[in-house]
């Protein structure tokens, strides 16, 4: 039988460097990662097999087993859920394919900070290579369902790795960790000790929904032969309850991350947990999370929609982009439905009124959490808001039912103050007496937009503008019109207003004034640059440049035609 050699891809070798070198201080996680993928790989197989009638595997008795081996010092976690073929043991296994992970490694790279690498791990997870973290040598064998060839992957996470055929490879996964000597002699890391794993399953995967099984234990041996030879009686080590089903005092907030992680591959703590419940007719509960920091691939193609879809406890489908919008695509959670048919599809549930009245709900409570938090916790949504909030406002143009509730969570950069955000309630309590509108101005950042002769005027009169900076905000500013009954106004287009009555009276006599000594210049000026302006004309609004170019009123921005420019229209 042919085993090939094969090199880790460069990303892969440098983040096994970092897990060998166990930068990561609570290795206990290991064990949590392979579970999380064995209860992963179960809840496909269960799918696939509901989908496809050809599929002829046996799934009434699917769970996942824990091995342990004193003599060997082997620890082996063992499903017989879906299984790898060959190819997609090379390709999952051997490289790693999230782009947002690759992408984070190469510019860990290029800083070559390892000081705080604990805390940068922790923003991706590594998932599979964590067992290089308590494991000397790793083998994975697995045998994809539906197939006959199973095959075996091995590697020490020295820069190689091989991969074989194997014959007679039970359905599943079978992951077997050689764990490092030093570990074993140190208590708090005996990964051979039953003990220790039970406590860390209990810990960190006690909601999974599959049974984890592991030798009974009985005093004196560990090890799943008993004294006389004879195996152990499996016993199950989980509770797998589900958390969301279970009343709320039950449940503890280190319960609630640890589901948190399992089902977002994020290994820090959320920042905020919604639970949910309806009766009635259409009966659910949701369970949503808020995570502390974006992930790498939220703005790129293809970035995963979190919210899981359940029906009666049975895991259905990932991604269900019929209970999230787009803006709100960061939320990760469950929900868990009563009345719907365990084969229900995409396409259906895209449809169904029903689910639309849940994705409302949804939608709606997840934006009035947030607007709590502003209050109850302000340093919670400040996070949220700097790691959300630009995708948050994709929202206003997308979801006009919830426009005014997300201007209500939105913040702003402003020239109020160089250190704080304002929101637009904020903005409006402070407008001085006979301010009329929402002054704002878009712009690369905000030194490039306070440069800005536009910004002269309204520095002059102590007049705060609101500085939007991100690229989303040339965008939504174009469809919003007000804020509560304030229109939002752009300083950097048409005419702005600024004066009282009694000085616009001065003003527009001195400009009458000023029109007729400078008419000639305006004319000879306007042809002139007949080709770059549409007119040339006095201003009231500059007090230091000579000259600044406006827009219409319904004019693009400067930076809005950059963009357009950029796409090549
Ligand atoms: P993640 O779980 O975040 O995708 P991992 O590194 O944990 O990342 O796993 C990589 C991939 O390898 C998984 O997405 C899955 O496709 C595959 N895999 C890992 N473990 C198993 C398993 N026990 N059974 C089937 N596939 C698995
Ligand atoms: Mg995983």
């Amino acid at each position: 039988m042919s085993t090939e050699t094969f090199e880790f891809q460069v990303e892969a070798r440098q983040l096994l460097q970092m897990m060998i070198h166990s930068i990561y201080s609570n290795k206990d996680v290991f064990l949590r990662e392979l579970i999380s993928n064995a209860s992963d790989a179960l809840d496909k197989l269960r799918l696939e097999v509901l989908r496809d009638d050809a599929l002829r595997e046996d799934t009434s008795d699917l769970h996942i087993s824990l091995e342990v081996d004193k003599k060997e010092r082997t620890l082996t976690v063992r499903d017989n859920g879906i299984g790898m073929s060959h190819a997609d043991v090379v390709q999952l296994i051997g490289t790693i394919a999230n782009s947002g992970t690759a992408k984070f490694l190469k510019e860990l790279k290029e800083s070559q900070d390892a000081g705080n690498s604990e805390e940068l791990i922790g923003q991706f997870g590594v998932g599979f290579y964590s067992s290089f973290m308590v494991a000397d040598e790793v083998t994975l064998v697995t045998r994809r369902a539906g197939e006959s060839q199973g095959t075996r992957w091995e590697s020490t996470g020295e820069g190689t790795y091989t991969v074989g055929s194997v014959d007679d490879a039970p359905q599943g996964t079978a992951v077997t960790l050689r764990l490092k000597p030093e570990d074993t002699e140190d208590q708090l890391f005996d990964y051979t000790s039953g003990w220790k794993i039970r406590e860390i399953v209990k810990r960190y995967s006690d909601f999974i929904t599959w049974p984890i099984r592991m030798a009974a234990e009985s005093a004196g041996s560990e090890d799943d032969e008993s004294v006389d030879g004879t195996p152990r009686e499996p016993e199950t080590v989980n509770s797998m309850k589900a958390l969301w089903a279970r009343p709320k005092s039950e449940v503890t907030d280190a319960e609630y991350n640890e589901l948190y992680k399992h089902i977002s591959h994020d290994w820090t703590d959320p920042l905020e947990t919604i639970r949910m419940q309806a009766e009635g007719t259409f009966e659910y509960q949701a369970l949503l999370f808020l995570p502390s920091h974006a992930p790498q691939d939220l703005f790129m193609q293809g970035h995963k929609r979190g919210v899981q879809l359940y029906v009666k406890r049975v895991f259905i489908m990932d991604e269900c982009e019929a209970l999230m919008p787009e803006y709100l695509r960061f939320v990760k959670g469950v929900v868990d439905a009563q009345d719907l048919s365990l084969n229900v599809s995409r396409e259906i549930l895209q449809q169904d009124r029903q689910i639309q009245l849940m994705h409302r709900r949804l939608v709606k409570k997840v934006l009035s959490t947030v607007k709590d938090m502003m209050s109850a916790h302000p340093d919670r949504y400040l996070t949220f808001w700097q790691e959300f909030g630009r995708v948050v406002k994709e929202g206003l143009l997308s979801d006009f039912e919830n426009r005014d509730a997300i201007l209500g969570i939105s913040s702003f950069g402003t020239t109020r103050d160089e250190e704080k955000l304002t929101t637009l309630r904020e903005y409006v309590e402070r407008m001085k007496e006979g301010q009329q509108h929402i002054f704002y101005m878009t712009g690369e950042s905000r030194s490039a937009i306070e440069s800005s002769p536009h910004m002269e005027a309204f520095q002059a009169k102590g007049i705060e503008v609101l500085l939007l900076t991100d690229p989303v905000d040339e965008v939504w500013v174009q469809s919003v019109p007000e804020f509560e009954g304030k229109q939002l106004l752009s300083i950097a287009k048409g005419e702005v207003d600024l004066d009282t009555e009694e000085e616009k009276k001065e003003v527009e006599a001195e400009r009458e004034k000023q029109q007729q000594d400078f008419a000639d210049l305006l004319a000879w000026m306007t042809k002139e640059l007949a080709e770059h302006v549409k007119e040339v004309r006095l201003s009231s609004r500059l007090t230091v440049s000579p000259a600044c170019i406006v827009g219409d009123t319904h004019d693009v921005t400067p930076a809005l035609e950059n963009m357009y420019r950029a796409m090549g229209q």
